[in-house]
């Protein structure tokens, strides 16, 4: 019986079992047995070819299979298979010191712990001074990478935002305090920074980055720190970086887990040669879907800055050709090698991407309209909270189903909604009324649009989706329902 790890993101199919014990004599019988026990698993894990999907990695101990023999490889009884799924955060890379660099007395008082450690000394802290780095995101990762490089003396920190605090952004982005709600990310951030260490000098780059302006952002710095949430700009990003031959030193953050690494660095792989395609949109929840530990920035955030600490002094190993997986719950962490893919499409032998493409279609995401949401119209099959309110007070005889999780459901719901996870509505379709008039809900009315999909498809005809879910509701009938 081989182990597998299953991930966070797929417990989901597994009964939330984190391990499963099952047999097989190659990584191929493991992991259909592993389907078979988990119908669902399975097509989280193989296309319809019955190959492993490119989104996922099977690793046997801490080695890639692509790089043994794939599913053929041998597994043996003690052998532990972990399946890595993406996841919706040296010294040649600085300019030489020049003399804009020099330390004031002041600055040398400030640094004195660095400059009394060999490996850093004076040089080192003037290459600090010297280095620009640019940290793309202001949230959760952001945060802690802005406050420390800060402090250590990094001397030109650019930062990408264009979000406003959010009160839901303070339980982990401890860069912003509860009187910057509503102020711009970059602004809060860069006075924060500025706070500790007026030596060094903050950009603001207020905008989305993108196709069109990346290349010309990033050129202007010797390090790229990845502290997005999203998987378009995850891989804008690395192939921005691969393309400058720009290191880029990458994180990310699911609940109570995370992966860091430090990408394209000196012939190292890139994020493309682990994950080549991204998931289909949707099946990996991002941090506020699926929730995040607000302490596992930290930790992560810290690992980054740590690395570009380090490629800046070009000290230490660099987390180069390792992914480093951090599980908090079982304070474990975990280090998976990376190969650089000779057939990657963007550092590869023969690249395919020579240039920046349009990464929202590759990703399969649309592009969120800038328009605020109140000002769109209710579209077919869609109904207004109010109305739904309307229906109860007159007695109208209706189903209304909730498709939050139950742990959700305990925050708040709305008295006489019926519990289905979205998960769970495909088998339970048999517990409904086809000729019912249902109403569905969620947090925010993206799961109960999906809801209302996998219903209308089943043949329910009066299905209609609650607009804005619950959030809706506090701010339009109800405000004694907590918002969160
Ligand atoms: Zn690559």
């Amino acid at each position: 019986m081989a182990k597998v790890l299953i991930p966070t993101p797929l417990r989901q199919f597994t009964g939330k079992r984190d391990a499963v014990s099952v047999p097989g004599a190659t990584v191929g019988d493991v992991l259909n047995a592993l389907t078979t026990e988990y119908p669902d698993l399975r097509k989280q894990i193989f296309n319809d070819e019955g190959k492993v999907r490119s989104f996922v990695n099977v690793y046997l101990n801490d080695e890639d299979v692509r790089y043994m023999s794939k599913d053929a490889t041998a597994a043996k009884d003690d052998d532990t298979i972990s399946l890595v799924p993406s996841i919706a955060g040296g010294s040649t890379v600085t300019a030489p010191p020049q003399d804009a660099a020099t330390l004031s007395n002041d600055e040398i008082l400030r640094y004195s712990r660095h400059l009394i450690i060999p490996e850093v000394g004076i040089e080192g802290q003037q290459k600090l001074k010297a280095a620009k780095v640019l940290l793309v995101g202001a949230g959760g990762l952001g945060a802690p990478l802005g406050l420390y490089l800060a402090a250590a003396g990094v001397g030109r920190i650019g930062m990408v935002d264009f979000d406003v605090v959010d009160f839901t952004n303070l339980q982990r982005q401890v860069i912003h305090t509860t009187r910057d709600v509503g102020r711009k990310k970059l602004d809060s951030a860069a006075e924060k920074m500025q706070a500790i260490n007026p030596n060094v000098t903050v950009v603001k780059h207020e905008i989305a980055l993108s196709s069109e302006n990346a290349l010309d952002i990033l050129k202007d710095y010797d390090i790229v720190v990845d502290g997005t949430d999203n998987f378009p700009t995850r891989y804008l990003v690395n192939d921005a970086c691969v393309l400058l031959g720009k290191p880029n030193v990458y994180g990310s953050i699911f609940r109570f887990e995370g992966q860091a690494t430090v990408f394209a660095y000196e012939g190292g792989p890139c994020y493309r040669c682990l994950y080549p395609e991204p998931p289909p949109p949707g099946l990996v929840p991002s941090c506020a879907e699926g929730g995040v530990l607000g302490i596992l920035p930290g930790t992560i955030g810290l690992i980054q800055a740590t690395e570009t600490v380090k490629l800046i002094l070009g000290i230490g190993e660099p987390l180069v050709g390792r992914l480093l997986l951090y599980d908090a719950l079982g304070m474990r962490f975990r280090e998976l090698k990376l190969r650089k893919n000779p057939e990657c499409p963007v550092c590869g032998e023969h690249p395919t991407i020579t240039r920046l493409i349009d990464y929202h279609q590759f990703c399969g995401v649309p592009q969120q309209p800038a328009a605020p949401a109140q000002e769109t119209k209710v579209n077919e099959g869609e109904i207004e909270v109010q109305d739904v309110k309307a229906m109860m007070d007159r007695g109208d005889k209706f189903v209304l189903i909730d498709v939050r999780e139950p742990h959700e459901y305990k925050i708040c719901n709305i008295p006489g909604a019926r519990l289905i996870p979205l998960g769970e509505v495909p088998k339970r379709l048999g517990e409904l009324d086809r000729a019912a008039d249902i109403v569905v809900h969620c947090k925010s009315g993206m799961r109960s649009a999906k809801a209302c999909g996998i219903l209308r498809q089943a043949g329910f005809e009066h299905v209609r989706n609650m607009k804005g879910g619950i959030l809706a509701w506090s701010d339009k009938v109800d405000p004694s329902v907590p918002k969160y």
